[in-house]
């Protein structure tokens, strides 16, 4: 069921927020050896929200988020519960503060049902490089649930929460939403805090929305957005309300088509679905116009050097020392750092962090670093250009669906060439929603995407719910 949903329930008193927590939490313990979409499992203590919760209600006190059940994504810390970053580097890290998001959904009475899995420090596109164990698709088991957060994907999808936590860095909220048959929600840059979000690439970072519908997104930005002291590149622009247009006649918009997403490499199924998609919003009277983003052939390049790079900076605080994994067997305090990363880190995470500080020493840094910059600059100025002609940009959210467990992950350029249709909003700070707009012959979902103005998420959530109202979504049988 959808936020919305089981709010109403919940307000009339048709289920208790206890049983519905106990509910999820019975269905967790039941399937998800299955998928592997939690890390940790929060029983004790959800039950225990629940039990605030329902007193709320019954107080007459309930408010937004006050008994619904949610997952929340194992790089986002929350207090006294591990968060691992599906990492051993922080296998048995408790964090001693809730981020912002989770204070938030605390203070509403939230109920927090576990951590959900991941790839290692949220770099990937599979969630297989988890040290937990990948995570498998509820609509095929032996294909992936898409990446980073694979596990907040597949626990809406599979019925496991009402709704999950994720982070976007280049893809990662959207494209495993695309892959689960789920919608997922990439907000501006700067319109959700992300203190508290263990850093992976901080210009790029952003935490976003999983959940069953573009609405139910809505609803949770509404309670998770707002500029945070604590965060310096939280802003002060976002404007909440975020569900204001949900409902109202968009058929007057216009939405751009950028050739550029349609060319080489996109999977035929999925252009057959994105472009029924497109007809679609013709019929409604959308004005549909053709545009361009010629710097999207230099987009992963750039997005992997700058995200490496700061990847590279931001994780040299895990040095065996501070906290995290510690091999102290060495000679020496140079021996310590190098055995307690050699073995704390997986290869995907060692590979960006010899890429990112490849990339920034000193002869390479003009040619390489100071070169993505420049991609970022033009790749701003092309979307700027692109809104003076439309509203939101409709494209597919990846090159093709979920793909079988152990196809891909052993080529990490491949891997990489299919973020092609999601970095660039990060690249640009722009926000981003990903919907199911079909199934593949193997009956697997297919994603599209709405990318909007900075801070015009109301409409990307407004255009989305639109099509998810006439379209049949498939549930997942797990
Ligand atoms: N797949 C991309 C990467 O591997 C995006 C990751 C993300 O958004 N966290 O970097």
């Amino acid at each position: 069921m959808t936020l919305k949903q089981l709010r109403k329930m919940l307000d009339k008193k048709e289920i208790s927020a206890v049983e519905l927590t106990k509910q999820y939490l019975t269905k967790i313990n039941k399937t998800n050896n299955k998928l592997n979409c939690y890390i940790t499992i929060c029983t004790d203590s959800a039950v225990n929200e629940a039990k605030k919760a329902q007193s709320a209600i019954d107080r007459g006190k309930a408010d937004a988020f006050t008994g619904l059940p949610v997952s929340v994504k194992d790089n986002i810390c929350t207090e006294g519960i591990k968060t691992t970053c599906a990492s051993r580097m922080l296998e048995n890290f408790v964090p001693p503060y809730d981020a912002t998001v989770i204070e938030k959904l605390k203070k509403s009475n939230a109920v927090i049902l576990g951590k959900t899995n991941m790839d290692e420090f949220a770099m990937g596109g599979s969630s297989q490089t988890s040290y937990f164990g990948g995570v498998k698709n509820p609509y095929d088991i032996s294909h992936v649930a898409g990446g980073s957060s694979g596990g907040a994907a597949a626990s809406v999808a599979a019925g496991l929460c009402a709704a999950a936590l994720g982070s976007d860095t280049g893809g990662s909220i959207r494209q495993p939403a695309s892959f689960c048959g789920v919608t997922g929600l990439k907000p501006t840059y700067g319109a959700v805090s992300r203190w508290g979000l263990i850093a992976f690439a901080s210009s790029l970072d952003q935490i976003g929305i999983i959940a069953k519908s573009a609405e139910d997104t809505g609803y949770m930005l509404n309670g998770i957005y707002g500029f945070d002291e604590n965060d310096a590149t939280s802003s002060k622009n976002a404007k909440g309300n975020y569900m204001k247009l949900v409902g109202t006649n968009i058929n007057n918009l216009t939405i751009g088509i950028p050739k550029e997403f349609f060319g080489d490499g996109l999977n035929n199924e999925v252009k057959t679905a994105v472009m029924t998609a497109i007809e679609y919003y013709k019929t409604l009277g959308c004005k549909i116009i053709n545009v361009s983003l010629p710097s999207l052939e230099y987009a992963v390049s750039a997005y992997y050097l700058i995200s490496s790079a700061e990847a590279a900076s931001n994780l040299s605080r895990f040095d065996g020392i501070k906290y995290g994994f510690r091999n102290g067997l060495g000679e020496d305090y140079n021996e310590l750092i190098k055995l307690s990363r050699s073995e704390g880190f997986g290869n995907e995470v060692k590979r960006r962090i010899l890429l990112g500080n490849y990339a920034l020493c000193s002869g390479y840094y003009d040619a390489y670093y100071k070169n993505a910059t420049r991609i970022r600059a033009k790749l701003k100025n092309e979307y700027t250009k692109i809104f003076e002609q439309c509203d939101v940009i409709l494209t597919p959210t990846a090159p093709a669906a979920a793909y079988k467990i152990g196809e891909q992950e052993n080529d990490p350029v491949k891997m990489y060439l299919a973020d092609i249709y999601t970095v660039t909003a990060n690249i640009a700070g722009l926000p981003a929603i990903s919907t199911t707009c079909g199934y593949n012959s193997h009956g697997l979902p297919v994603g599209m995407s709405l990318t909007g103005r900075a801070f015009d998420e109301e409409t990307i959530i407004a255009v989305c719910d639109r099509f998810e109202r006439d379209f049949v979504r498939k549930e997942a049988v797990i």
